[in-house]
């Protein structure tokens, strides 16, 4: 709740120093780490991930038999603004990752 109330407050007082700009000469403040909008509200830092895909396959290393599946997927960082929907890409790459299919047969014993 002290985010939004702070966000709010921070709306007020740029529409309030943009009426009285004649007023103060300011220079402009940049808050580290957080990504203004230019409508003036913060953008939230996401990250979106692509489907999996098959990208190649090995004989499984886990059990005695099947496959191990290797797929990849693209991530994506951006800011997205939750006020106006201005986005922003930060970064693009993308993600490798084995997924076991292998299985081994129980023994059943006698
Ligand atoms: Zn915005
Ligand atoms: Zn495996």
């Amino acid at each position: 709740m002290k985010k939004l109330v702070t966000l709010v407050l921070a709306c007020f007082l740029l529409t309030t120093s943009a009426l009285t700009i004649s007023a103060q000469d300011d220079p402009i403040e940049i808050t580290p780490r957080a990504m203004a909008c230019v409508c003036g509200s913060k953008m939230d830092d996401i990250t979106k991930y692509g489907q999996w895909k098959g990208a190649g396959q090995r004989r499984c290393i886990h059990h005695e038999y099947g496959l191990d599946i290797l797929k990849e997927r693209t991530v994506t960082r951006k800011y997205v603004c939750p006020k106006c929907g201005e986005e922003r890409l930060i970064s693009e790459s993308t993600q490798t990752r084995w997924f076991c299919e292998g299985y081994t047969i129980p023994d059943t014993g006698e």
